[in-house]
């Protein structure tokens, strides 16, 4: 009698029961032999986390929550940790920290959500912005896969976070849409580093695609986040809609895949349908296409290097009339430019940009700003970006609050 096999062949409710209880009683290799993937998420409360629970609801059994991680929302992780029965919940802020540790006995409840990785197979690293960095690299120093929605920790951190990817077992799968899709259109070469021509991202446009700088100059908060297909946190709305987010995404894309800044251009495609292509050698294009659904990246990067059984909406041929492609207007949206200036310096600069970009990002969703002077505090705080060359985490550290330092400062000039 086998318990592997028994598991493999019970069906629906009762293999998530058999499941639960043989999670308990076998050491941990038994886990990937049951094939049980551990699932810690990072920022669970956020659009990230909340998406990747509904996709693990979907899959009776596949998966195991075993630790979430949130800033300051304790009733919201309460809340999820009542469903999901974690073993470790993080929370970073003190006050909410007792309150989830006095409405959860039983779990262990932390302060650092690097502790997240040392439970589980997969770490879904859906922080926003640099505080996420900590996810990024204790994931792969535990040798363990990393679903990264967090874009910013391997933006700012790059050179500290690439010689991490050596470590047996460490693995970056993209949840960024973008960088899904090239991922997947990677898999049909066999020698990426030689056969890839260009790199294409797709961007939306965002909202505000079409107008001159003149309209924007008096855009509100409301307009930047009504995104035009994409559900997503404010954060990334606004990103999204300077196109800093493309911009940050260029940065990730040479990250993930390698590619020179000469390689790498962004195409909008108002649609959202094509995710993004690559083009190899012999002109060939290969594209990823699929209604927008943050929760296929989500599941993919879980699934990994299977396809999740659960479909995320299907593409209609007879109503999709057409798919547009325009170059980007980087004259009204410079913040795509500063991007690439930031990519090419390297160093210190990316992290500089992402820091001040989130500072003016943080000014603009409170009043502070109009929305026009985003890219402007961001221009004005790289001017004083003094060229370190990062070799430790601590030098990022610094070059974070350095950065943020100088666009406080341009924001109260
Ligand atoms: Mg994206």
């Amino acid at each position: 009698w086998n318990i592997v096999e028994w598991t493999r062949r019970c069906a629906g409710s009762l293999r998530q029961h058999v499941v639960c209880v043989a999670s308990r009683v076998l050491p941990r290799h038994g886990y990937h032999a049951l094939g049980i993937t551990r699932v810690a998420l990072a920022g669970s409360t956020g659009s990230i986390g909340t998406q990747t629970l509904d996709y693990i609801a979907q899959c009776e059994g596949q998966y195991e929550v075993v630790g979430l991680g949130v800033g300051t929302s304790a009733q919201a992780v309460i809340a999820q940790a009542q469903q999901w029965k974690p073993k470790v919940v993080a929370v970073a802020d003190e006050s909410a920290r007792k309150e989830v540790a006095q409405a959860l006995p039983g779990v262990e409840v932390v302060a650092d959500q690097s502790a997240l990785a040392e439970l589980a197979d997969v770490v879904v690293n859906g922080v926003v912005g640099f505080a996420g960095l900590s996810v990024t690299m204790s994931t792969l120093q535990r040798g363990k896969r990393l679903a990264l929605a967090n874009k910013e920790s391997l933006i700012a951190a790059g050179p500290v976070v690439q010689p991490l990817r050596k470590i047996p077992g460490a693995d970056i799968v993209p949840v960024d849409s973008e960088h899904c899709a090239i991922h997947q259109c990677l898999r049909s070469s066999i020698d990426n580093g030689r056969e890839v021509h260009r790199l294409l991202l797709t961007a939306s446009g965002g909202p505000f695609r079409g107008r001159s700088k003149e309209s924007l100059a008096t855009v509100t908060v409301q307009e930047a986040l009504k995104h035009p297909t994409w559900s997503m946190g404010p954060k990334i709305t606004v990103d999204s809609s300077t196109l800093m987010n493309k911009g940050l995404e260029v940065i990730e894309a040479h990250e993930l895949f390698g590619t020179d800044f000469d390689s790498i251009e962004v195409v909008v495609h108002p649609q959202s349908v094509v995710h993004s292509m690559v083009e190899f050698n012999d002109g060939a294009v290969i594209a990823q296409l699929s209604m927008p659904d943050m929760r296929l990246p989500i599941a993919y990067a879980l699934s990994y290097p299977h396809r999740a059984n659960v479909p995320f909406g299907s593409i209609d041929w007879s109503s999709l009339a057409r798919l547009d492609f325009e170059v980007p207007d980087t004259q009204t949206f410079t913040c795509l430019n500063l991007a690439y200036q930031a990519g090419r310096t390297g160093g210190t600069a990316p992290a500089w940009l992402s820091a001040a970009n989130e500072v003016a990002v943080e000014a603009f969703l409170n009043g502070q700003i109009m929305w026009s002077r985003i890219p402007e505090v961001i221009d004005a705080t790289m001017q004083q970006h003094d060229g370190l060359v990062p070799t430790i985490v601590e030098d990022i550290l610094h070059a974070d609050a350095l950065a943020r330092r100088f666009a406080l400062q341009v924001l109260s000039a």
